[in-house]
C-alpha cells in the first residue's frame, strides 16, 4: 500500500491509490470516474502544510506533471501557469519572461495551487498573499469539466476558489496576476523587543518588505527589511540577510530545519499587544520553547477565505522541533490569538471546530455554498475537511 506524509513527517496516511496527472484531460477523467465511484481525491501540491488538508486515504492526486509557465501577457502583468509548479521554478520562469510575483513566502518549495490554496504570504502592508493574486483558474471538477473561472466568467467560482484548501476540484492552471520583474535589497539588523514593537507601525511602512524574529527567553529582535533596488543583482547570491538580486532570489530562504508550526492573523493594529502578551506567556509558561516567533504584516484583500480578507494583518507564528511535543504549547497560544480575533493560517497547525471558524470568516457560508453546488458528492473533502463542515 502507498504511504503518504507531510513535510514535517507529524501527518501520515496510506492512500489506496496514487496518481500521477500528466494533463488535465487526465485530471478531468479520475475527477469524474472517482466521483461516479463514489471515491474520494486529494489532490498533493509539495505537501507542505502542518494541517490535515491533503491527508489522503483513496486517491492521492500528485500535481508535477501539471508544470510550467503556459503563457504571458506582457501588457497585463499576467500570466497562465501550471497548478503544480513549484515557486522556485515559477520564479526563474516567469524572470526569463520579464515579470514575477508581488511577494513570496518565507521558502519556495510549494506548488503555486497548494500555496494558493492556503492564503500563503511573505510580508508587507501594501502586499497581499497568493491566493489574491489569482485572477483565473481551470478545475477539473467531479463532474469531469474542465471549467475556467475569472471575475467576468463563473464568477462565485472564481471568487470561492481562489482559497481553495483543494476541496473545488482539481486545479490544473492558475491565471495570475504579476508585475515586472524587479531586484530587491535586503538589509538585515536587530533592536531590543521593546523598541521593535513600539516602532513597527511606523517602520513596517517604510519598507516594501519588514519582519522580525524573536529568540525566546531574549529581549533581541532579529529583523528584515527588503526594498527595490536599482542595482544590478550580485552574484553569487550574499548570504541571508544581506542579498541583493531579483526578488524570486532574495524573498525566499532555505528553512532545512524539521518543525511544526502556527500562524494566527490579527487585526494590524493589534499586532504589537498581541506580540507581547505571546511573549509573557513564553516567559511565564513555556521557558523551555527555544523556536523564534516571527512576526510580519499583510494587506487587507477580497478573497473570500483569506485570513487578511477585509483587514490589514499582522501575522504572528509560533514553531516547534518536531522531536517535541507542541500541543500544550500551541493550544496555550491558540487560545491567546482568539482574544486578539485572530484567523489561523489555513496550512498550520490549529484546534477550531467549523463553527469556530465561521465565526471567524464572514464568507464562511457563501463559500460551502458554492464548493457544495459543484461537488455534491463531497469527492473533494477528506476527514478533516468534512468534519468542519
Ligand atoms: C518550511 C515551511 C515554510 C513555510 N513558509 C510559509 C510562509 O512563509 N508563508 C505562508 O503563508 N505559509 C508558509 N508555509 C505554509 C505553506 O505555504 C502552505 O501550507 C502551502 O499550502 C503549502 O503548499 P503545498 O504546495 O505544499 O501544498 P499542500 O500542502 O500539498 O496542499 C495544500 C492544499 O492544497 C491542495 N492542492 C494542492 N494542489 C492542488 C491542486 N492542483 N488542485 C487542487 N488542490 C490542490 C491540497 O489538497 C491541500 O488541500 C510554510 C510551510 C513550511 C513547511
Amino acid at each position: 500500500m502507498p504511504t503518504w506524509s507531510n513535510w514535517s513527517g507529524k501527518l501520515s496516511a496510506s492512500p489506496r491509490e496514487v496518481r500521477f496527472l500528466r494533463s488535465e484531460a487526465d485530471a478531468a477523467a479520475l475527477a469524474r470516474a472517482a466521483d461516479q465511484n463514489g471515491r474520494q481525491i486529494r489532490v498533493a501540491g509539495a505537501t507542505h502544510s502542518h494541517a490535515p488538508l491533503v491527508s489522503p486515504t483513496d486517491i492521492l492526486a500528485d500535481t508535477q506533471g501539471l508544470a510550467g509557465v503556459f503563457s504571458v501577457d506582457l501588457d497585463k502583468h499576467t500570466a497562465w501557469v501550471g497548478a503544480g509548479t513549484r515557486i522556485y521554478a515559477l520564479g526563474a520562469a516567469l524572470n526569463q519572461a520579464g515579470l514575477a510575483l508581488s511577494n513570496q513566502g518565507d521558502i519556495d518549495e510549494q506548488a503555486i495551487a497548494g500555496a494558493t490554496a492556503t492564503g500563503t504570504h511573505g510580508t508587507g502592508v501594501k502586499l497581499k498573499n497568493l491566493s489574491a493574486t489569482v485572477i483565473g483558474a481551470r478545475i477539473a471538477l467531479a463532474n469531469g469539466e474542465l471549467v475556467d473561472c475569472s471575475p467576468v466568467d463563473n464568477t462565485e467560482l472564481w471568487q470561492a476558489s481562489r482559497l481553495h484548501l483543494g476541496a473545488f476540484g482539481i486545479v490544473t492552471r492558475l491565471n495570475l496576476q504579476l508585475q515586472p520583474a524587479y531586484c530587491l535589497q535586503e538589509t538585515a539588523w536587530h533592536d531590543t523587543l521593546k523598541a521593535t514593537l513600539n516602532q513597527f507601525p511606523s517602520t513596517a511602512k517604510q519598507h516594501r518588505h519588514h519582519e522580525f524574529f524573536w529568540y525566546p527567553q531574549n529581549d533581541r529582535a532579529q529583523g528584515k527589511s527588503i526594498n527595490i533596488t536599482a542595482h544590478a543583482p550580485q552574484y553569487p547570491l550574499a548570504e541571508e540577510g544581506k542579498r541583493c538580486a531579483w526578488s524570486h532570489e532574495v524573498l525566499p530562504n532555505h528553512r532545512p530545519h524539521k518543525h511544526t508550526e502556527m500562524e494566527y492573523s490579527v487585526p494590524i493594529e493589534q499586532g504589537p499587544a498581541c506580540m507581547a502578551a505571546l511573549c509573557e506567556l513564553l516567559n511565564s509558561r513555556f521557558d523551555h520553547v527555544r523556536w523564534p516567533v516571527e512576526y510580519r504584516t499583510l494587506a487587507a484583500d477580497d478573497v473570500w477565505m483569506s485570513t487578511a480578507y477585509a483587514r490589514d494583518t499582522v501575522t504572528i507564528s509560533v514553531h516547534q522541533d518536531i522531536q517535541l511535543d507542541d500541543e500544550a504549547y500551541f493550544r496555550a497560544c491558540e487560545e491567546l490569538f482568539l482574544e486578539f480575533e485572530g484567523r489561523p493560517h489555513w496550512g498550520k497547525v490549529n484546534y477550531l471546530s467549523g463553527d469556530q471558524l465561521a465565526q471567524r470568516h464572514p464568507q464562511w457560508d457563501n463559500w460551502w455554498k458554492v464548493r457544495d453546488q459543484i461537488d455534491p458528492n463531497h469527492t473533494f473533502l477528506n476527514a478533516y475537511l468534512q468534519s468542519l463542515r
